[in-house]
């Protein structure tokens, strides 16, 4: 009997073990390991910010994943062996005939420590949320800053739809016209990922509900006496600051030293696999090159990730053919009123295929079904 041994249970891990168990024979052994007991969608913190729906109502315990003969662990990863494939938790070690690393990222800490300031939050961190829905609910003049801290960093369109979800919430209270709200990037456009098509798109959408785009502005701090964020040739004073600290990799996997010379994991961009035998690393952990830049930190791209690198895991070991990821995806761009624009196309092309279809309902629609049928599969 074989144990596949999946670290992580957010997108890229869930994923994979899902379609482990569904490949695997029934003697082979999953095991998912998280410290965490839950799952959620990125996109649902933002849903919850604009009081569509409680981050609560699309949670799921990843003991759901039980009921399809996973075994899940709830335990803290404090060592891998990458060679060996052991791996050393706060509730044993376990030794795998494969692996798939899929533990995502951490907040870089320099950013966590800018947005201790007063009347600052990190927009990512889901315990942050109560407290940034009363600042927006309190706030009545002055000036709210959402602020792309570096790169990379989740989700890229994620920032401009907090900021028109934060412009949305003050129309409601009247109070909009007492209070700016601007976003800055460090970025020379708002998704370079996509294009400068998609880019100008996101950029008119901001002007048309007059939130300042202050582009190639590179945060170098944040002064929490004078409550301004600073950047390279100036600074913003702000009321209310919503950052978004760049991606860093999780400790474990420093210390791992399995990192290429990106600082990254640096798997095969088609079959996901590291140099060491066996091993396989998906999602927020990796840095994968495109022809313009990297693809982008999105659960889509993880997911779609995780189900390659559990086919090559199964392949390793029964013999059965190899998958490849084609670098196809897309993301999912959220405009006020339930509407959602595609970014969608061939990310691995030179240059990248990738274009804008423009929002609508149907994909808004699309975009429900996406989460309803993923959590269901996965935890139903
Ligand atoms: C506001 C917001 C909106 C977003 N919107 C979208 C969107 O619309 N579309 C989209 O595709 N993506 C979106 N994303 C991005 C998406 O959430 C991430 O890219 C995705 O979660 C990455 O998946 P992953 O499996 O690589 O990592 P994660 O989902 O972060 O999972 C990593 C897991 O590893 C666990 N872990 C880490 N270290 C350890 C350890 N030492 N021991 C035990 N467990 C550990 C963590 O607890 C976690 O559960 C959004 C993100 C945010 C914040």
């Amino acid at each position: 009997m074989a144990q596949v041994v999946v670290l992580g249970g957010g997108f890229g891990g869930v994923a994979a073990a899902t379609e482990l168990r569904t490949h695997l024979p029934s003697d082979h052994e999953v095991v998912l390991i998280d410290r965490r007991d839950d799952f959620a969608m990125g996109f649902a913190k933002l849903w919850d910010l604009a009081g569509l729906r409680p981050i609560s109502a699309g949670t799921r315990s990843l003991r759901g994943l039980e009921r399809k003969g996973i075994r899940v662990v709830q335990a803290n990863i404090t060592g891998i062996d990458a060679t060996s494939r052991h791996i050393v938790t706060s509730d044993g070690g376990f030794d795998a005939d494969a692996l798939i690393v899929a533990l995502g990222s951490r907040p870089a800490p320099k950013h966590r420590q800018m947005l201790e300031a007063p009347g600052a939050h990190d927009l990512y961190d889901v315990a942050a949320l109560p407290a940034i829905r009363t600042a927006v609910a309190e706030i009545t003049t002055g000036r709210v800053v959402v602020s792309i801290l570096g790169g990379p960093f989740k989700c890229p369109p994620a920032p401009y739809e907090a900021a028109l979800i934060v412009d949305g919430l003050l129309r409601e209270r009247g109070v909009r016209n007492d209070v700016e709200v601007v976003v800055t990037s460090p970025q020379p456009m708002t998704l370079p990922v996509a294009g400068v098509d998609a880019s100008r798109y996101v950029a008119s959408h901001l002007d048309d509900h007059d939130i300042e785009l202050r582009a190639e502005h590179r945060v170098t701090g944040v002064d929490a006496d004078r409550g301004t964020v600073t950047f390279a040739d100036g600074e913003l004073a702000f009321d209310l600051l919503l950052g978004v600290p760049a991606d860093a990799l999780p400790e474990v996997l420093v210390a791992a030293d399995i990192a290429g010379e990106s600082g990254w994991l640096e798997p095969d961009p088609s079959s996901l696999r590291l140099v060491q035998e066996r091993v396989f690393a998906v999602g927020d952990c990796t840095r994968i090159p495109t022809a313009t830049a990297q693809l982008p930190h999105a659960g889509v791209f993880a997911a779609a990730q995780g189900r390659i690198a559990a086919h090559n895991a199964v392949a390793d070991l029964t013999g059965s053919p190899e998958e490849t990821f084609d670098g196809h995806g897309y993301c999912f761009l959220e405009l006020p009123g339930e509407q959602v624009a595609f970014v969608e196309g061939d990310f691995y092309a030179d240059p990248p295929d990738v274009s804008l279809t423009p929002a609508d309902h149907q994909q808004f629609l699309r975009k429900q079904a996406y989460e309803r049928d993923h959590l269901a599969a996965w935890f139903d």
